[in-house]
């Protein structure tokens, strides 16, 4: 088969995982008999630069005709003044949006090989295997008003809107019970609906949903707890639900279980394909553009790997293929393979090129 990838390598480290990345699916579709053609287009701050503009036309036209969207990361102190007229993540906003891509998929998962590179202790964090889908083209980040004014009395005042409509929350809510019946089946559907309207009406929605999955357990946690609870007894959740903004901030927690920013993928993903068979997606590492490192060939590869595997995944169905990736990301950590942000006493430390060939090596 032939699938067209977009490559957006973007800002800082992006272009060096983006490349670690891209040279993983060749590798793949050389040994699974696939062919994977690549196109790379501009975005995040060199994209200002080159044509002013954070996300080109050009580049939305790109993503639009391909099957899949592998990106890096966008940003960094050249375009960081906060009253600059474009910045680089509005690129990033501007794509998703673009694209629909409504549900961001995040999945937290240990490898054994890493339990002692997490702050939690390795009691806590072992077994830790769970998703989070957050919305991410609605809720707080999104609803207009949204403004910075002056009162007549002459007080400094900003607001944001939190806005949910039905189908916005039941529409990720159904990605996220069709995930849990690919795992351990059950969805914690995060809110606050103790106090915020927008919430109570999530949950209401919620408990629609789940009245159609009847096979999946599910719970309702208020946010608060939530951040307690990924804490306390993180192995315990499957499948977590939330909006724009909890999602945001739960998801950032979590990945701390899993011992390095460098080691989480992501994918956003639009409406499934008209046939229902796969989702169009958008492939990127958790992490941001890490300017301190940036062309020094040492940042950690292996979040955009594992970012490729899940668009094998979800967006191919090439299930095979994506399970050969993570499991060589495995065995190259078994057999002590580590950049500096995962590196221990004892193993081999190795820059962003090495470590991408030892996985290649072990597909
Ligand atoms: P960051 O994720 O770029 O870096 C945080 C820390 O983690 C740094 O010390 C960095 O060196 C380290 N790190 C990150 N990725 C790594 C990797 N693959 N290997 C090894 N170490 C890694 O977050 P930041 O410093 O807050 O942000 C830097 C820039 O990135 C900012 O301009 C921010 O706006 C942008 N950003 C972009 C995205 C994105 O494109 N999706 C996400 C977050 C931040």
């Amino acid at each position: 088969m032939k699938y067209k990838i977009t490559l957006l390598p973007g800002d800082g480290i992006g272009p060096e995982v983006v490349a670690a990345g891209a040279q993983l699916l060749g590798a793949v579709g050389d040994r699974f008999g696939h062919e994977f053609e690549t196109n790379e287009a501009l975005i995040g701050g060199i994209a200002i630069d080159e044509t002013g503009n954070p996300l080109p036309e050009a580049t939305l036209e790109v993503c639009r005709s391909g099957d899949a969207v592998l990106l890096g990361a966008v940003g960094g102190p050249k375009w960081s003044d906060p009253l600059a007229p474009v910045r680089p993540e509005q690129g990033l906003l501007g794509l998703r949006k673009g694209l629909e891509l409504f549900a961001n998929i995040r999945p937290v998962k240990l490898f054994p090989a890493l339990a002692d590179t997490s702050p939690l202790r390795s009691d806590v964090v072992r077994g830790v295997d769970l998703v989070i889908v957050r919305e991410l083209i609605g809720g707080i980040y999104f609803g207009q008003p949204q403004e910075k004014h002056t009162t007549p009395d002459g007080r400094r005042e900003a607001l944001d809107t939190m806005r949910y409509a039905e189908d916005e929350a039941a529409r990720l809510l159904h990605v996220a019970y069709q995930l849990a019946r690919q795992r351990r089946s059950k969805v914690t559907s995060v809110d606050k609906a103790n106090v915020l309207a927008s919430s109570r009406l999530w949950r209401e929605v919620a408990h629609e949903v789940a009245a159609r999955y009847p096979d999946v357990v599910s719970e309702d946690v208020l946010v608060d707890s939530c951040a307690m609870y990924l804490l306390r007894r993180p192995a315990d959740f499957d499948v977590i639900a939330a909006g724009n903004l909890f999602g945001d901030i739960l998801s950032d927690e979590a990945s701390m279980l899993a011992g390095s920013m460098g080691m989480l993928p992501s994918a956003s993903l639009g409406e499934k394909l008209a046939d229902g068979s796969a989702w169009f997606g958008l492939y990127e590492p958790v992490h941001g553009s890490a300017p301190d490192i940036a062309g020094q060939g040492i940042a950690n590869p292996l979040a955009t790997i594992l970012s490729a595997a899940m668009m094998l995944r979800t967006s191919f169905g090439l299930e095979k293929e994506a399970d050969a990736v993570e499991s060589a990301v495995g065995r190259a950590l078994a057999d002590g393979y580590r950049t500096p942000d995962i590196m221990s006493a004892g193993m081999k430390q190795v820059g962003t090129a090495e470590m991408a060939a030892a996985v290649i090596e072990r597909i």
